[in-house]
């Protein structure tokens, strides 16, 4: 279920499925899903600098915590430091500035957000060192392709948590997803959904008949059994309920291999290896 966790390679414990707020518009909207997802039992929610909703997360986790009972420590809060501010002491910054957006004393997870040639090693040091003061309780990356991982292991003294990649049945990253998992890095899944680009996939479909399910929770139920933690976005009430009821049913291994067989090494974001923002 919904709070049912991995546990990272530093003991921490992140839920397996949480709530994605990428274009979720600062204020009302993003207030609204958050405070909706955690009435519905969700308990993470990854957002970050570059989603300029940092304040409408903040606001409804409080809010959220003092209607539904809980307590900080219940809910699971990603961000991310964006390009522009990748440099040791430019990090530093960016840190305080998403915490005080969030209004909160501590994150529970804080990523590169994109490998940036030449910056991303001096970022790393930075979070080594906010996770060594204990304002953070994981540190990862995201969009790193194992030769990024493998360059910042030459320097680095934690190793991330956390790397989350866009991943999908268009782009199952099947030997990043092993090289992760050798390394004791957990995968993450963005765009698990492609984007909503694989809704109407016939396979898919096909699948989510079999079981009584919908597409979206087929795909979400693989990113689970092939064990990859993933956010899948919404806004709207009826699909946030319906993300998450992917605990009651199990994939069998033909399915697993119909889905796998879909991968087409085809990304809908931009290329770890060639991006320039
Ligand atoms: P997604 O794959 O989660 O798809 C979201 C789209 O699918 C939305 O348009 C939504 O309306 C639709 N949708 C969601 N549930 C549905 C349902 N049950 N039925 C029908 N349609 C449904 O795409 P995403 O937002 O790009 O990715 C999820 C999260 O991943 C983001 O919100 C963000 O938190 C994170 N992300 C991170 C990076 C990164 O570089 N680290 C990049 C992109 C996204």
């Amino acid at each position: 279920h919904l709070q049912d966790t991995v546990t990272l390679n530093n003991g921490v414990k992140m839920p397996w499925l949480g709530l994605g707020v990428y274009k979720a518009q600062e204020g009302e909207e993003v207030v609204s899903a958050v405070k909706t997802a955690i009435r519905h039992g969700y308990r993470s929610i990854d957002t970050a600098a570059a989603y300029n909703n940092e304040e409408g997360v903040g606001q409804a986790v409080a809010e959220a915590i003092l209607e539904n009972g809980l307590a900080r420590e219940d809910i699971f809060i990603t961000s991310k430091v964006w390009n522009s501010m990748q440099g040791y002491e430019t990090t530093l910054e960016a840190f305080d500035t998403s915490l005080r957006k969030l209004n909160v004393d501590y994150l529970d997870l804080f990523l590169i957000h994109w490998p940036v040639k030449g910056k991303y090693k001096d970022t790393w040091r930075a979070l080594e060192k906010i996770y060594r003061e204990g304002k953070v309780r994981a540190i990862g990356v995201s969009n790193f392709n194992i030769h990024h991982l493998e360059d910042l292991f030459a320097d680095a003294e934690v190793v991330p948590a956390v790397n989350q990649v866009e991943f999908h049945p268009h782009l199952f990253q099947k030997e990043l997803l092993q090289f992760n998992q050798d390394k004791g890095i957990q995968l993450e899944a963005w765009s698990p959904l492609g984007q909503g680009k694989l809704l109407e996939n016939e396979t898919l479909k096909a699948i989510a008949a079999k079981h009584g399910k919908n597409v979206a929770q087929v795909i979400l139920r693989w990113d689970l059994q092939v064990g990859v933690v993933t956010i899948p976005k919404s806004v709207n009430e009826g699909r946030i309920v319906q993300n998450a009821n992917v605990f009651d049913f199990q994939l069998d291994i033909e399915d697993l291999a119909a889905i796998e067989a879909l991968n087409q090494d085809l990304r809908y974001g931009s290329d770890p290896d060639n991006f320039n923002f």
